[in-house]
């Protein structure tokens, strides 16, 4: 038994999620992981759940907000290649 850091429901089936830095993290959801440590997209601000986009060290949710960025290398990212189905 552990304690979710975020909404403390003291729950049989909590899990640990490990950082990049060192840290570790005991949640009862996902719910609660994502409000902990997802990153938020610089630009709208939604908190990124998927992969994402990380330019600079700045996280975006998709190629468009990531362009938002002038004068960045984030200015060149893409969600696709340009190929459409017909
Ligand atoms: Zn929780
Ligand atoms: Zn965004």
């Amino acid at each position: 038994m552990a304690i979710c850091e975020v909404c403390e429901n003291d729950y049989w089936m909590t899990f640990e999620v490990r950082t990049v830095g060192g840290g570790v993290h005991t949640f009862d959801s996902f719910e609660c992981a994502a409000h902990k440590l997802a990153p938020i997209c610089e630009h709208c601000q939604v908190k990124i759940l998927g992969h994402g986009v990380e330019v600079s060290g700045r996280f975006f949710c998709c190629a468009h907000c990531a362009r938002s960025k002038e004068g960045t290398e984030g200015t060149q990212v893409r969600d696709s290649v340009g190929a459409r189905p017909s």
